[in-house]
């Protein structure tokens, strides 16, 4: 059978390829950072990673995790509630909620499997989840995992997300759901706005962090620091691979008894290794440094002001961002994808997104600041920008 399968698996990707979709993966040789290098030697500067707070080669992150691999060995080898929860398991979990501002944390693998793990347990077919069009693709299979009835609201559209709430009233109990920060707009879901709605319609709010954990928010502690809102929302899920050190794992914090049924019912979590004890270990002392000092969002939040500035300056459509998202408008598709060409010819290492990622007519490349990048990098980022600009007729 497999020789007619092979055949429709090459034609299938023959489309793909020719749809300008095919997703190759470019090899870097050194550790993340805002300098990489790639396999062909060249080094360029890196402005596409989830790498916020630039600790993915973080020296203390690492000699914690070394540190652990001595003291706990390299594996759990069980899920969590067998005999995979160690020490450093439970004291992570403690001061994630003590860092949002929560009651208690559930550990995953990663934050899609939170995500996956986290609406089925929960709710039932009288309950409903209301969910903006924009959410992670790990939020809408988790939701096609449970049985509720789904509703949909324009990207954090509230006159829609009113209308929504309206229609779900007869149901038992409702849940909206958003992530905290889109990641192609970069654009902060009105998490105080959502929460007057649910209030006034008698729902829950459930916010995916995964954007917005140590980035937005005075101090990095996430949207609902940005709005006051500490506490306020039940449900917050979040990932370790991005600002949070960039290795892999992800956690449910909120409520009590919330988090409790997921120990219970939760799917990923039952049926999935525990993390490793040195990736809980380095996720311990990156809160631990979070904690002492704001140092490094204080430099996320001035290098982003510092790009948006410049390149607002130098003529460029740049969506509001109150991430680190940076989305350079360029409209057309193929432009998109040219620019990012000849930046990288440049030394600078960006992604151009288009349709299906983004609507139709809304090319544009995303540039992630972090706060690994010093102003030397980020002047060489915005120099680069402007004569590629230049030479395509962006600017003049
Ligand atoms: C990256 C991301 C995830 C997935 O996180 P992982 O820990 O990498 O699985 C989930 N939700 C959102 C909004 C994300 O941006």
């Amino acid at each position: 059978m497999y020789k007619d399968y092979q055949k429709h698996l090459q034609s299938e990707i023959k489309d793909i390829r020719e749809a300008g979709l095919y997703k190759d993966e470019r090899i870097i040789a050194s550790p993340q950072g805002a300098c990489i290098k790639l396999i062909n030697g060249k080094e360029v500067l890196n402005f596409c990673a989830n790498n916020y707070l630039g600790l993915a080669n973080n020296p203390q992150l690492i000699a914690a995790a070394k540190e652990a691999m001595d003291t706990h060995g390299y594996g759990m080898a069980s899920v969590r509630f067998i005999c995979g929860t160690s020490d450093i398991h439970k004291e992570l979990e403690k001061k994630i909620a003590e860092f949002f501002g929560t009651e208690d944390t559930i550990l995953y693998a990663a934050c899609f499997d939170a995500n996956g793990g986290v609406f089925e347990p929960l709710l039932g077919e009288q309950d409903a989840i209301i969910s903006d069009a924009l959410n992670h693709a790990s939020i809408i299979d988790g939701v096609r995992l449970c049985k509720a009835q789904r509703y949909r609201y324009a990207n954090a559209d509230m006159a829609d997300l009113e209308k929504q709430l309206q229609a779900a009233q007869a149901n038992r109990f409702r849940l909206v759901v958003t992530d905290g920060v889109f990641s192609m707009d970069g654009n902060v879901a009105p998490v105080d706005k959502i929460i007057e709605l649910a209030n006034k319609y008698n729902a829950m709010v459930m916010v995916d962090e995964s954007h917005s954990a140590g980035v937005v928010g005075r101090t990095g502690r996430g949207v609902t620091e940005l709005y006051n809102k500490r506490g306020q929302v039940e449900i917050l899920t979040g990932t370790l691979g991005k600002a949070f050190g960039g290795a892999i794992g992800g956690f449910t914090t909120g409520k009590k008894e919330i988090i409790e049924m997921l120990r219970q019912r939760s799917r990923p979590y039952l049926f999935s290794n525990s993390l490793p004890p040195m990736v809980a270990a380095a996720g311990l002392k990156m809160i631990e440094m979070m904690s002492a000092t704001n140092e490094l969002q204080d430099k996320l939040h001035a290098n982003t002001q510092y790009f948006m500035e410049k390149m607002t300056k130098i003529g460029f459509d740049i969506k509001p961002t109150q991430s680190a998202i940076c989305a350079v408008m360029l409209y057309d598709a193929k432009l998109s994808q040219d620019f990012a060409a000849k930046l990288q010819d440049e030394g600078i290492y960006v992604t151009g997104f288009y349709y299906p990622v983004v609507p139709k007519g809304a090319a544009r490349i995303r540039v992630q600041l972090s706060a690994a990048h010093e102003i030397k990098h980020l002047d060489k980022a915005i120099a680069a920008f402007e004569k590629i600009g230049k030479e395509l007729g962006v600017i003049k």
